[in-house]
């Protein structure tokens, strides 16, 4: 087994993480468990967050680290709240008041020009200073609904549709969304390179 520490303190992500990379011969350590506390998100693009995130991580643990920065791009907004989705309606908001302000920011707008998607950008690094982190990313293209459908995942996946479901994110069961999702498909490149 190899042990790598996973830089998140989301309990959803650590969840999606764990089940995709589930029978395989890598031992998810989350960083919570270890007592690493999550590090301010000071980059400008997802590749430099997944980066410091990693970093840090695997600095604390001394052990290989592997990260995600992920967030949603709404064109309709030219990209936002993109690296900022964590944060979209404030420091420590909840999922709750983000898609609350989403709806409002596009409140008006037609079906048709909601288009979205979800980024994931994965870093895998050997150790804190290795000069080549291993960077795998993935894009899930949906809408934008025009209010908050089902009850599973977390985020925006209320108000993510997903046309080749004909549902949204929240509907699909934790299979089908990592089959098809942006950290789902990051992963599995990961996973085809670096495991048994
Ligand atoms: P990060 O922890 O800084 O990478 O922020 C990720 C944020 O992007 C989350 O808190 C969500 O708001 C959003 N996000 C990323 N991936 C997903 C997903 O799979 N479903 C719903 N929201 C997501």
């Amino acid at each position: 087994m190899i042990k790598i520490v996973l830089a998140s303190n989301n309990n959803h992500k650590v969840k999606e993480f764990e089940r995709i990379l589930g029978n395989t011969n890598i031992e998810l350590i989350p960083q919570r468990k270890l007592g690493i506390p999550e590090i301010p998100e000071t980059g400008l693009t997802f590749l430099e967050n997944s980066i410091l995130k990693a970093r840090n991580a695997s600095l604390l643990a001394n052990m290989p680290a592997i990260a995600d920065d992920s967030g949603i791009e709404v064109d309709a907004l030219s990209g936002r709240p993109g690296i900022y989705s964590a944060r979209y309606a404030g420091e420590n908001c909840n999922d709750s008041a983000n898609n609350q302000l989403l709806l409002k920011e596009l409140s008006g707008t037609p079906y048709k020009e909601r288009t979205a998607r979800y980024r994931c950008v994965i870093v895998y690094l050997e150790s804190y200073d290795h000069p080549t982190p291993k960077i795998f990313d993935a894009s899930w293209e949906g809408l934008i609904g025009t209010k908050e459908i089902g009850n599973n995942g977390f985020g925006y996946d209320p108000l993510f549709y997903v046309p080749e479901h004909s549902c949204t994110a929240a509907e699909l069961s934790e299979k089908q969304k990592n089959a098809i999702s942006h950290r789902g498909k990051a992963l599995k490149e990961f996973q085809k390179k670096f495991i048994a």
